[in-house]
């Protein structure tokens, strides 16, 4: 797995998260979120109640929770906002839902939701209800791509949304058998079998 900038970031992260409430059936509290981003090789620098800061080579992660709200700001590491991420994870009451949502903060370069929908999963039967297009990245040829498994694409499939990018939401993906290329954001997406 390679992470060049937030959004690098911010999709594996978003997928294990919703990994995590789907087997455990709760939301993560910041132990376990400390755990995942150890996993994904971020370093903690600095650690307080509900706040904690990471950085990998990349990238920085700030981490701020109250109860049912949690935020992760994910920014480059030269500072520059125009690429940051921002993933919420909370309880939304009307829908009696769990969401993990990622949110461009410079909304004008990106169109639609990263990942294609966000992450909704019932907070009573802990079904997935919505088809986020999440997986992690790596390079190949000299190209970097989304690698995702064959149930993420048969659920992508059947949102009849596969012209959409999940890295930046343009309609602007081409495929050739199980790798697509986007004109939009120069990031290719790989099918991968399990
Ligand atoms: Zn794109």
């Amino acid at each position: 797995m390679i992470i060049y900038e937030p959004v690098m970031l911010a999709i594996p992260l978003a997928e294990k998260i919703k990994d995590y409430i789907l087997k455990t059936k709760e939301m993560p509290r910041v132990d376990e979120l400390k755990e995942i981003l150890r996993e994904l090789n971020l370093k903690n620098l600095y650690l307080d109640r509900g706040f904690a800061l990471y950085r990998s080579k990349h990238v920085f992660a700030l981490l701020i929770s109250f109860k049912e709200y949690i935020t992760i700001d994910i920014i480059s590491s030269s500072g520059d906002l125009s690429d940051a991420m921002e993933i919420m994870i909370y309880h939304d009451k009307t829908l009696d839902s769990y969401i993990v949502e990622i949110v461009p903060v410079n909304e004008l370069e990106f169109e639609g939701n990263i990942g294609i929908e966000p992450v909704i999963i019932d907070a009573k039967t802990f079904e997935l209800k919505s088809n986020p297009v999440l997986g992690h990245f790596e390079k190949g040829n000299g190209e970097v791509f989304l690698v995702i498994d064959e149930s993420t694409y048969k659920k992508w499939e059947e949102s009849n949304k596969t012209d959409h990018c999940p890295i930046c939401g343009a309609k602007e993906l081409t495929w050739h058998e199980k790798v697509a290329y986007c004109d939009s954001c120069g990031f290719g997406v790989k099918v991968v079998k399990e």
